[in-house]
């Protein structure tokens, strides 16, 4: 920890990364957070960067309004509980999910709190989150790490479990040949999670050759590289035979018409990207040859919680995904990086000190 950590730290004071305005954000000191009746404040030990991060960074995301403090793949140390809150006790390494659904409404009542509308969100202006030292969650959000998972490793719970929630959507298609385009964050862990979860032949594509070496070494079983020519010539260039299921874990002009043009008939088109853009599909490609597209969107708290097993007891598999990690100094040249779409890194962490 700097020096200058330890003194804000005791005067109860913290340092935060700010997504002050597009295109920019600053480390800020600010007032620890007191946990309110009902939660609990935890010392950030890890927190992913997240796709949606970059796009509340360009002024994109619906949800994630600026000014906020990002930060909802996160991994911490219970420090303090709030009000009413008997567990986990201090010192307890835990996972957030970070979301919170009304509870009341139809989605809520049958278990789907991720399609809640009134979900609140970490990382937004209404719940603060983990690119700090401290943040305060629901202690009902909070997950007790297993013994055998590390705080950095189980920073990548939440796009796990969205990894798992798409998954779940086809789980009986396993047999299939599975394509995911896009070999970014949520690609490459939709992949370890595929293979894990008994998917015979996965294929990834991207545009960035490292990315694909880095999925190669995941676990693929074929990567196309789609910089110099389209979906279809490289997957018929590589032999790889039409997908039964396709995830987009990217988004773009013409991506779903690809889809239906290299995938067989009847096959599923998983969509986890987030499409900033309304755009123009030819949607008969896919009636006449009775293509499904189904919308996949974060996680239900049984996928939090299955995705948690699933890493706890492959860590190693996805260990390779926690490679990069910044300091909380570096955020802001990183989430820049990324937003300008210069970054190479298919998953980058902060830590945020002992
Ligand atoms: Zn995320
Ligand atoms: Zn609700």
């Amino acid at each position: 920890m700097p020096e200058s950590d330890a003194a804000l730290t005791s005067d109860a004071m913290m340092r935060a990364y700010v997504m002050q305005d597009m295109w920019h954000g600053a480390i800020e000191k600010m007032p620890l957070p007191q946990p309110r009746r009902g939660e609990v404040r935890i010392r950030s030990r890890y927190a992913g960067i997240c796709g949606s991060d970059v796009h509340a960074y360009l002024g994109h995301h619906i949800r994630r309004r600026l000014p906020l403090v990002p930060g909802h793949e996160a991994s911490g140390i219970v420090d303090v509980l709030g009000p009413g809150v008997t567990e986990p006790e201090p010192g307890t390494a835990v996972v957030v999910n970070p979301e919170i659904g009304c509870g009341s409404c139809e989605d809520c009542a049958v278990g789907w709190s991720n399609l809640c509308r009134n979900k609140v969100l970490m990382g937004t202006s209404s719940w603060p989150g983990a690119f700090a030292q401290y943040f305060c969650a629901p202690a009902a959000n909070l997950f007790v790490l297993p013994d055998d998972l590390s705080l950095r490793t189980a920073a990548l719970t939440e796009p796990a479990s969205v990894a798992v929630h798409a998954l779940r959507k086809v789980e009986s298609w396993t047999d299939q040949n599975a394509l995911i385009i896009g070999a970014g964050s949520i690609g490459s862990t939709l992949l370890v999670a595929a293979k894990l979860m008994g998917w015979k032949h996965v294929t990834v594509s991207d545009v960035i050759a490292s990315k694909l070496e880095e999925a190669s070494a995941l676990g693929a079983d074929a990567v196309v590289d789609v910089a110099g020519a389209s979906l279809s010539e490289e997957l018929s260039r590589n032999n790889v035979p039409p997908p039964g299921v396709v995830f987009v874990a990217a988004s773009g002009t013409g991506l779903i018409d690809s889809c239906f043009a290299v995938a067989r008939s009847r096959a599923a088109i998983v969509l986890l990207g987030q499409f900033s853009e309304a755009g123009v599909i030819d949607i008969d490609k896919g009636r006449i040859r009775e293509q499904t597209i189904l919308g996949s969107f974060t996680y239900t708290r049984r996928d939090f919680v299955d995705a948690l097993g699933l890493l706890s007891k492959n860590a190693e598999r996805f260990s390779p995904l926690t490679s990069r990690v910044i300091s909380l100094d570096a955020a802001d040249d990183v989430i820049h990086e990324m937003a300008a779409g210069l970054s190479r890194s298919v998953k980058v962490l902060i830590d945020l000190g002992g």
